[in-house]
Formats: C-alpha cells, structure tokens, sequence
C-alpha cells in the first residue's frame, strides 16, 4: 500500500506564462496528510485556495485552467505540467503558491518542475493514499479522437498515448505508453516539451499570444522538423501528450487502478473523460486504499495550512 508524501521543504520555479507573457513566481510548499494539491494566488489577498480538481475546471483553449470556488475571479491557468509531475513523482499534498494566472511555460516540459522537486526532496507521511479501483471502462469520443479507462487487470496503473498527425513527417505516429509503478516519470516523460505546429503560432502571435516565447524555448515545427531546436526522443511529441493526459487524470483528486489509453486526445477531451468518472464516482471505483480523513484541498479552513506552525507540523520520519 502506498503512503501519502510531501515535499521535504519549499521548491521554487519562476519564468513567463506562455499564452499572457507575464511573468510569474512559484512555490511549493509542503502540506499535511490529506490536504491533496491546491492553488493559492497570493497577489489577490482573501481569495479562496484553488483546489487542483476537476470541480474548479475552467474552459479555456489548449491547456487547464483551474477557477477558485469562492467566485473571486482568481484563476490559475496552464497548470497541467505542474499536476503532471507531482503526480508522476508521486507528490500527493502540496500548496502551491503563484502571484500572476498563468503558471511559467519554462521549457515547454515539466523537466524544471521536477528537478525543483528532487531539490527538497519527499516526506513520507503517516496516511494511506488515496486510490481508487476502476471497475468498468468508461470511454469518451470526438471527433475522431478518443480516451478511455479499463480495470487494470494487473494492478497497476498505465497510460497509452497514440499521436497521429496524419502524413507528417516530422510528428511520427506512434504509441508511447508509460507506468508510474514501473517506469521513471523523471527520465522518460518529464523533458518531454509541448510543441505547436509553425501556422497555428503564427495565429496565436496574430491574436497577441506567446508574444515571449523564442523558437529555441519551445518546439515549434514545420515540415522540416523543429525550427532553431532539436527533439529530445523520436517520438517527444507523444511523450508529452501522455504528459498533458496525466496531468489531465491528476484532478480526480486520487489516483486510479485502470489502464488509460487515448487517440490524438487534448485537455478538452480528457477533461470529459475525469468529469465523467466524477460524477459515476460512487458506482465504478471501490476503495483500494484510503485515509479514514476526508480530503480537503485547501477547502477546509482557509489559510490554516499556510502558517509555518502547522507546517512543522507534519511528522517527518527522517
Ligand atoms: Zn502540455
């Protein structure tokens, strides 16, 4: 059975968002058994915590965006890199600090998340984590593409991305798939960048967006491959949609038993599928661990985790 950790201390990132340009300062900070991953906007003193689940999901293109509950109006935008690598190194309660919309583009990855996390370090904490058995599959289509869950058969969680762009040469077809019980979520899947195809920035640029951002930053691409950049896999643009697509999963609040596998998905589609499972919650998961507390996600008294008293708090067994 798996435990609940956090984080050994206070990991800082800082960069530019990519869609608004702003710049913006990140924290993550330890949090208590049972807290889970939530956001808070500490340029806009009194907004409520925003937890990372599927409830506070807001619409926006191409990316996640989370809206705090209280009706404040305060957002935490493009934050699936970030739910990605908690999840896949296995961080279970954070509070994240943010003072600007939109989380930092950085690499285009969650390579930098990750290496700020290995900095501090994990905590182990005394609960069980929260898991959740799929017991039937549940599907979701558009337009062609697709991403369904199945009861794992064989106890462990899995995820299957197939991209395909059609003829074009320089994003492959292909199938990239990766367990976070058995594979490094650091080495195969962090570094793996977000990509855009040359017309569709063009686009954005034309419509004042990713003004910032530099061909070398993030992978651009055309017919002949990426423009001032290099790939880091072959088949990088299907490692990082299985990035987006776990950090997607991510905002059911637990992690999930059942093999996930998805054609040419995005954020909309996979937000369907979690908010799917949300709402059949009771009738297709059964309880593989848990804590016997209720999760809060920063709901539950606010402010109370942000004082460095309840900090110190949390039983660390080193
Ligand atoms: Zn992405």
């Amino acid at each position: 059975m798996r435990i609940q950790h956090t984080l050994g201390g206070t990991a800082h990132f800082d960069g530019f968002g990519y869609w608004s340009g702003q710049d913006v300062h990140v924290s993550l900070h330890p949090a208590p058994p049972n807290a889970g991953i939530f956001f808070r906007r500490i340029d806009i003193p009194g907004s409520s915590a925003i937890p990372g689940n599927i409830r506070c999901r807001g619409e926006s293109p191409r990316r996640t965006t989370l809206i705090a509950p209280d009706g404040s109006g305060a957002e935490v935008g493009m934050v699936e890199h970030l739910m990605a690598a908690l999840t896949g190194m296995g961080v279970d309660n954070v509070e994240i600090h943010c003072d600007a919309p939109e989380l930092p583009g950085l690499d285009g990855s969650s390579g930098p998340i990750v290496q700020a996390i290995q900095s501090v370090g994990l905590v182990s904490q005394s609960e069980p984590s929260r898991e959740r058995r799929l017991l039937c599959p549940i599907r979701m289509e558009a337009n062609g593409a697709w991403i369904q869950v199945i009861p794992a058969t064989d106890g462990r969680t899995r995820f299957q991305y197939e991209i395909d762009y059609g003829d074009r040469p320089v994003i492959p077809s292909g199938v990239f798939r990766f367990s976070p019980d058995e594979d490094d979520f650091a080495k195969e899947v962090a570094s793996s960048r977000t990509f855009i195809l040359k017309h569709e920035a063009e686009q954005l640029r034309q419509h004042g967006f990713g003004l910032r951002v530099r061909p070398e930053e993030v992978l651009i691409l055309d017919d002949n491959g990426p423009l001032q950049n290099k790939l880091r896999f072959v088949d990088e643009c299907a490692r990082h949609k299985l990035l987006d697509m776990m950090g997607d999963m991510t905002l059911m609040g637990f992690g999930i038993l059942g093999h996930f596998s998805a054609y040419r998905s995005g954020h909309q589609l996979n937000a369907r599928l979690v908010q799917e499972m949300w709402q059949r919650e009771s009738e297709i998961f059964e309880i593989h661990s848990d804590s016997d507390k209720e999760p809060n996600q920063g709901e539950l008294g606010q402010g109370r985790f942000s004082d460095k008293k309840s900090r110190m708090e949390i039983p660390n067994p080193m």
